[in-house]
């Protein structure tokens, strides 16, 4: 043994998490202080019990008792026949008030000393009362003469077994002439010697994963088996996660290393799916799932579940093998995997590794099909279920840059590869310089393929689009703004359009923004001398017209843009060809003649003539659609989504004959397919599929190191910004402690002093996350006026936060200043955090209540402790029932949070939304089908009304294009088919109308187009 033996850095963290909590959890009881100058009823909120009544004078409902409790209890199940005896031992403390002129005025609370008492219970099958006078006696002793407490047994024979409720009692009067305070502090139950037996968890589908046993319930606390037979009660519940491993197979791992993957793949990857079928085999054949069925117990159903999920299983391995065969034998499908790799390879190298994760590679396997059956594959959207952990954006990188790759292969030589869209206004600048940087990577890999011939990869450079609602980024630049039209001159342009925070090509942060006059582009300039991209401006469009005109490789943006489609008619670069190409340099693709762009040309003033298209049209239409965070699509936004999603599927297929593939990842799974179903009207794949038990399966398994601890807190008497200013006061005042005394921290934690500085940055930041602006600005306010600790500083980032500011925020965050006190200390945040934001710093999180949905909890939760252990407090709203049902279960909400995920609410069917989404989708295929088939311009009334007279165009015609578009064409949307004629009846009426005040078509019809897929009141429900 030696003395000098190193503690490892993770270690030294997880010890300073433990000690962190055990502060908080101290600073909640009062554990520790002798004396206080403020009511200990008006600050702790743990361990606290009222007394009862204060509780039967209230309205007596349950809400207001768990809020604040004279109770707690464990809930257990007696294996034998009564009597039952146990040893039932009671801990607490008082806190007594000293006259005006005690020892110390100023502090007049003081603190008595322990109580600890062993109450013997020897209970009947009618319960009773036990310890009484014990109790009294032992409170007595200690300075409290008048509290009174009791042990109270209650036996409930109602249930399928009977059931114990063992529970400690405050009965002290609410008023005497001995006590100042009837509270009992600091209390603990402990029940010993009895015999139970686990309850078992209520079968939920796919049951046959689980651990069902529960041991015990706590009532008002959580519940510890110390030993076996000893039930603990503990003030807050704490669930600690591990990390996962992401080779779980007695095989040697492959080497899934970019550079290895880029010069040969075949080898290794087939190493990797002759290990996935062992494993399967070894895990889902039928003799396995028959001995488990034996073994645990399994009903019919768990085992018919089970057997359905051997099914997927073995398709998905399927899937991988067909993956491998295109590799070994389809030669433009190789190479753009393996371009590819080379590709991620160089953008990742300054992120810190080297290598594929198992699953991500096994992700991309499992996908690239579609690049040699398109049409068939199409029918499918494969999906990236992420609660597997970390990686999900690289995974999706690597798809794209294989078909962007592929794309140039066979022939598509400019237009956009890829449409990827997230679900929030402010898709993170994170998210889109990773996109970029993956971008960057694959062109110099293009440019040095072409430049040596290693490849037929020629045309435009790959090159990113940055398509935002007009809050972000401008949708064109005029040279005459009129109202709130942006031009060259505009305040703030062209700085505050900055969207990268480095350059893609060489990591430089000294990027310049100009606004070229001459080619009319708003750019982004790298001014590093050295840099290897060398071409002026880099390849990156943020104003949307600017993406009409150059169709960058990939398009990232928010879901809401998909809006434009009925309005804006250059959007069809989007979704197929654009009309011609200018023959200006620079001017880019034209589409349909306005007034201000008479030849078509999208730049102010074109001389230019036009040239014929470059590449055949049917090529110009993306090959993917991916859609981040699926699960968001849900409610009014995910109905009014699924319709214009059919718009783009139907507008795509008109104008190039091909659907795209769609790919996107998701949080839950549960109610997947029939979200797929809704929103896309395709077949939903999902990957991974989940192991054969939870938390393991071939791609992840549990090892030892710490991931997060989630510590559930049912406040107690006081309000939960309450709960959460002291929570955070007690963060900050610990972490400072390293700073002001760090050899007594060091020792009361068990670190090694070496580590200060780090635990300093790892732990000196604190989140505070609220579901509502309300409470998020609230807790930002109430912080720095109430904390016992001088300057905290707080930012705050929610959707309202401005792009500018979250560019620097979040820079201040991953640089942190060299002085502690200049730091951000508290970020207080919003939803928007959960989508992207990545910082290693970020470590210990507040929640203040339940978030609504369990998705959002998983990837809130999954912003801290991405790289070192996290601590997350989530404070229970207790009066709700929701938070007070997970507060009993949070062991298996943490563990098991993907089956407590909520099935997603949607339809297609809503007559509501049907009437928010027509005027865009009847205007879409006016600018998009009738305009080109009429061979002129149809943007004014007059023009329009027309062409509907030649083309003999009548609202039961055009309304049953417009419901076959959307899949309302069976029995059962009768009702639906007739909103829509009734509708165009009224648009045609009103297209036909002499007196019509409509200057354009948009004008035509009620309501105009949705601007926005937002339109919809936000995440209302929404029935057929
Ligand atoms: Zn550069
Ligand atoms: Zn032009």
């Amino acid at each position: 043994m030696s003395g000098e033996a190193v503690q490892p850095l993770e270690e030294a963290c997880d010890a300073f998490v433990s000690w962190l909590d055990r502060r908080v959890v101290a600073a909640g009881r009062g554990d520790g202080l002798d004396r206080l100058d403020v009511a200990p009823a008006e600050t702790f909120w743990l361990g606290r019990l009222t007394c009862e009544d204060e509780v039967r004078k209230g309205t007596g409902d349950s809400r207001a008792e768990r809020l604040d409790p004279c109770a707690i209890g464990i809930r257990c199940r007696p294996a034998e026949a009564p009597p039952w005896s146990m040893t039932v031992t009671v801990r607490a403390r008082a806190w007594l008030k000293d006259p005006k002129d005690g020892p110390d005025p100023d502090r007049r609370w003081w603190r008595t000393g322990p109580v600890e008492e062993k109450v013997s219970v020897v209970a009947s099958a009618d319960g009773g009362t036990f310890g009484a006078e014990q109790l009294r006696d032992a409170f007595a002793a200690v300075g409290a003469p008048g509290l009174t407490a009791e042990v109270r047994v209650d036996v409930e024979d109602w249930h399928q077994d009977t059931e114990l409720v063992v529970q400690l009692v405050n009965t002290s009067p609410e008023r005497s002439r001995e006590l100042t305070d009837p509270h009992l502090y600091e209390t603990q139950l402990e029940v010993a010697g009895l015999t139970t037996t686990p309850f078992q968890l209520e079968a939920l589908p796919d049951s046959f994963r689980y651990h069902r046993d529960v041991p015990a319930y706590g009532i008002n606390v959580g519940v510890e088996v110390p030993a076996p037979g000893v039930f603990r009660s503990s003030d807050t519940t704490t669930v600690q996660t591990v990390r996962p491993d992401y080779w779980n197979s007695s095989r040697s791992e492959p080497t899934l290393s970019f550079e290895q993957l880029a010069a040969d793949p075949v080898p290794e990857l087939t190493a990797l799916v002759d290990a996935l079928e062992a494993y399967d085999h070894a895990h889902w054949s039928s003799s396995v799932l028959a001995a488990r069925e034996t073994a645990e117990g399994w009903t019919p159903d768990m085992r018919a579940e089970a057997d359905k999920a051997a099914a997927d299983v073995f398709a998905e391995l399927d899937r991988l093998r067909t993956g491998l065969k295109l590799l070994e034998t389809n030669r433009d499908v190789r190479r753009a995997f393996q371009l590819m790799n080379k590709a991620i390879g160089l953008s990742t190298k300054e992120r810190g590794y080297d290598a594929w994760r198992p699953f991500q590679v096994g992700f991309l396997l499992s996908a690239i099909r579609f690049l040699a059956e398109p049409a068939d594959d199409a029918k499918f959207v494969d999906t990236v279920w992420f609660a597997t952990g970390g990686g999900k954006t690289e995974t999706y990188l690597g798809l794209l840059l294989t078909t962007a790759f592929f794309d140039r292969l066979t022939g598509k030589r400019t237009g956009v590869t890829a449409w990827s869209r997230f679900p929030l206004r402010l898709l993170s600048l994170q998210q889109t310089q990773r996109f970029a940087d993956a971008l960057a990577g694959a062109e110099l890999v293009r440019r040095d393929a072409v430049a040596r011939r290693v490849a037929d990869v020629k045309g435009a450079p790959f090159s990113l689009g940055f398509l935002v609602g007009q809050a972000g980024t401008p949708n064109k630049i005029v040279p005459r703004p009129e109202g709130d039209e942006i031009g060259p001159d505009s305040p703030g342009v062209p700085d505050k359009y900055r969207v990268l925070l480095h350059c893609p090509f060489c990591r430089d942060e000294n990027l310049r923004m100009k606004f070229d006059r001459q080619r009319w582009k708003l750019e982004h300039h790298c001014t590093n001398t050295r840099c290897p991209w060398r071409r002026g401006a880099l390849p990156v469009y943020i104003v949307d017209q600017e993406i009409f005109r150059f169709l960058p490789t990939v398009v990232v943006g928010t879901l809401d843009k998909a809006a434009a489609i009925g309005l804006q008619q250059a959007m069809r670069g989007l979704v197929g060809p654009p009309q011609k190409i200018c023959s200006l340099d620079w001017h880019g693709f034209t589409y349909a003649t306005r007034s201000k762009t008479p030849n078509g040309c999208l730049v102010p003033d074109c001389q230019g003539t036009l040239k014929p298209l470059p590449m055949p049209a049917e090529r110009f239409a993306p090959s993917l659609r991916l859609q981040d965070e699926l699960h968001l699509l849900r409610d009014s936004l995910g109905a009014v989504n699924s319709h214009y999603e059919s718009l783009l599927d139907y507008l795509q297929q008109e104008l190039s004959g091909r659907h795209a593939k769609i790919v996107a990842s998701s949080a839950t799974l549960i109610g997947y397919d029939r979200q797929v179903e809704a929103l896309y009207r395709r077949e939903g794949r999902v990957f991974p599929q989940p192991g054969p038990r939870s938390g393991e399966s071939f791609w992840t398994v549990r090892r030892a190191e710490k991931l997060r601890r989630f510590v559930a807190v049912a406040p107690r008497g006081v309000t939960l910004e309450h709960v959460s200013d002291r929570t955070l006061d007690a963060l900050q005042h610990s972490v400072r402690r390293l700073v002001d005394e760090p050899s007594v921290v060091c020792a009361e934690a068990g670190i090694d002093p070496r580590y200060i500085d780090e635990l300093l940055s790892r732990y000196g930041t604190n989140v505070v996350y609220g579901s509502t602006l309300y409470d998020i600005e609230a807790a930002g306010r109430s912080l720095g006026s109430n904390s016992t600790v001088d300057g905290i500083n707080v930012e705050q980032l929610t959707g309202q936060t401005d792009f500018d500011e979250v560019r620097g925020i979040l820079e201040r965050l991953e640089k942190p200043e060299e002085e502690f006190a200049d730091r951000i200390h508290v970020i207080a945040a919003s939803s928007m955090l959960s989508h992207g934001v990545d910082i290693d710093r970020l470590n210990t999180m507040v929640m203040l209540g339940l978030p609504l949905t369990t998705a959002e909890f998983i990837q809130t939760t999954a912003r801290v402790g991405r790289r070192h252990p996290g601590l997350v407090y989530v404070l229970h709203k207790i009066g709700r029932e929701r938070d007070a049902q997970t507060f009993r279960h949070f062991d298996k909400y943490v563990r098991q949070g993907d089956r407590f995920v909520d099935a997603i609410p949607i339809t297609r069917r809503s007559r509501r939304v049907l009437a928010l989404t027509l005027p865009g989708l009847v205007s879409a295929r006016t600018l998009m089908v009738h305009e080109p088939a009429s061979r002129q311009r149809l943007s004014s009334p007059a023009t329009l009304r027309q062409y509907v007279r030649d083309a003999e165009l009548t609202p039961d015609v055009e309304a049953a294009a417009v419901a076959e578009l959307l899949g309302l064409d069976g029995p059962e949307d009768s009702l639906h088919r007739q909103q829509i004629v009734e509708w165009l009846r009224d648009w045609f009426a009103d297209l036909e109308d002499p007196g019509t005040t409509a200057r354009f078509i948009s004008e035509i019809g009620d309501p105009s187009p949705m601007r926005s897929l937002r339109d919809v009141e936000a995440q209302a429900p929404i029935h057929d």
